[in-house]
């Protein structure tokens, strides 16, 4: 049977009167299908070639869905061919996703940026009192949060410095407030950093500050602060910070407890090929462990304004190898992310290509990679979006925090659950 084409699936998706329920049932039956990789893909199958021998012994496994080890994630560092990487990572990509291209209607608040950590790879953390510092107050980030595009957002991704003046009262009173006023909103709260700060500043464990959290209307958490595991790398970058083992330790509090997150890794400054495998690795045996992660994301260092401002940027190269390479190593991973605001919009349409199902979302008023350097705009439309995608060969599926369909009709936002 002739696979239906691209336009063709689009359609289904778009067809149906929203007003009518059982239309609306239809919509969300017919992206989940999609989701879940009924529709045939469209683009040409083309033949695997490389010169590079490594890749073909890689190829066999990939074919085989046999997990890739240590050896394996080097040789795809270290490999010149990008179209054979590309190859590769783009086969697994479409075996989980199909032609499925996710993003979602997000906005982030950046509540403080007073910080004590003074993290040398940071351009976002202030001393208390310098210039350019900043608390939110709570009515000030609740009128953030409301404040922007006029398109209900499904998300707010809620992130910030380790400020010690603020009470473990104020995230409590942040997240309830927020949940009050917007109910339908996921709450994606707080790296794995803040949490353990939030746990050593009211001498409390980190599994009881998870659970006040979450009672307080915490949702999820998002995958920031881990940044890269390896000891040596850590003293140089954010020796201020908690470890590797720690941030891996917060992880699988929260994961136990049902609070999902994402998982990153930031690459391109100092760390070399073993220490980005030893991160992924470490990523996937607690995934493994506790099958609580959602996403990786790969952030793509911005020297701009930090002390590190002498090393150069990354090359689009690098960024696409690695989401390839992530794509690959991380078998347990549901999602890896092309996020657009890091890697510029056309870096990440093309990463749609390279291993990534997922380009984030509209964001809306980004601070930490713009306070470095990011030339980027601060949020994209959900049209902007949504052009990136179909652009590249994609079709694009809104979904919520936990990757569930999202339908809409006039100012009424649907999760197909
Ligand atoms: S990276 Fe985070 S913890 Fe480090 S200085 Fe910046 S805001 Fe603070």
């Amino acid at each position: 049977m002739q696979a239906p084409t691209l336009d063709a699936q689009k359609r289904r998706v778009e067809g149906g009167a929203p007003e009518d329920p059982s239309a609306m049932r239809g919509r969300c039956d017919i992206i989940r299908d999609m989701a879940e990789v009924q529709f045939p893909i469209t683009v040409p199958r083309h033949c695997f070639q490389s010169e590079d021998a490594r890749l073909k012994r890689i190829y066999e496994k990939v074919i085989a869905q046999e997990r890739l080890d240590q050896s394996d994630a080097l040789a795809l560092y270290r490999t010149s061919d990008m179209l054979a990487l590309g190859w590769l990572a783009n086969h697994v990509r479409e075996r989980m996703h199909g032609n499925v291209a996710y993003f979602n209607v997000n906005r982030h608040i950046n509540y403080t940026n007073v910080c004590v950590a003074g993290c040398r790879l940071c351009a976002f953390g202030r001393k208390k009192g310098a210039p350019g510092s900043y608390t939110m107050s709570l009515e000030e980030a609740f009128k953030s949060a409301a404040s922007g595009y006029t398109e209900a957002v499904t998300e707010f991704h809620i992130v910030g410095g380790l400020n010690p003046d603020l009470p473990l009262q104020y995230y409590l009173d942040l997240l309830s407030g927020l949940k009050e006023r917007f109910p339908h909103v996921h709450l994606k709260a707080f790296t794995m950093v803040e949490i353990a700060f939030f746990a050593k500043l009211n001498k409390m464990s980190v599994r009881d500050v998870l659970l006040k959290l979450k009672a307080a209307g915490l949702d999820s958490m998002p995958g920031g602060g881990a940044e890269i595991f390896a000891k040596h790398v850590r003293a140089k970058i954010c020796d201020n910070k908690i470890d590797g083992d720690e941030w891996l330790g917060v992880a699988r509090e929260a994961h136990s407890l049902g609070i999902h997150s994402n998982a990153t890794m930031l690459y391109g400054h100092i760390e070399g090929d073993e220490d980005r495998v030893d991160h992924l690795l470490k990523l996937r045996a607690l995934q493994d462990e506790t099958k609580g992660f959602q996403t990786f994301i790969g952030l793509s260092f911005h020297p701009e304004h930090t002390v590190l401002r002498h090393l150069p940027w990354t090359t689009g190269v690098l960024d696409l190898k690695q989401i390839a390479v992530a794509r690959l190593v991380l078998d347990n991973f549901p999602h890896v992310k092309a996020y657009w605001q890091m890697l510029t919009p056309k870096i990440a349409q093309i990463a749609l290509r390279f291993g990534a199902d997922d380009i984030d979302g509209t964001v809306v008023e980004e601070k930490i990679y713009h306070d470095a350097g990011a030339t980027t705009p601060q949020g994209l439309t959900r049209q902007d979006l949504i052009r990136l995608i179909e652009a590249a060969g994609r079709i694009p599926v809104e979904r919520d925090t936990l990757y569930r369909p999202v339908t809409r009709s006039g100012s009424s936002v649907t999760v197909c659950v």
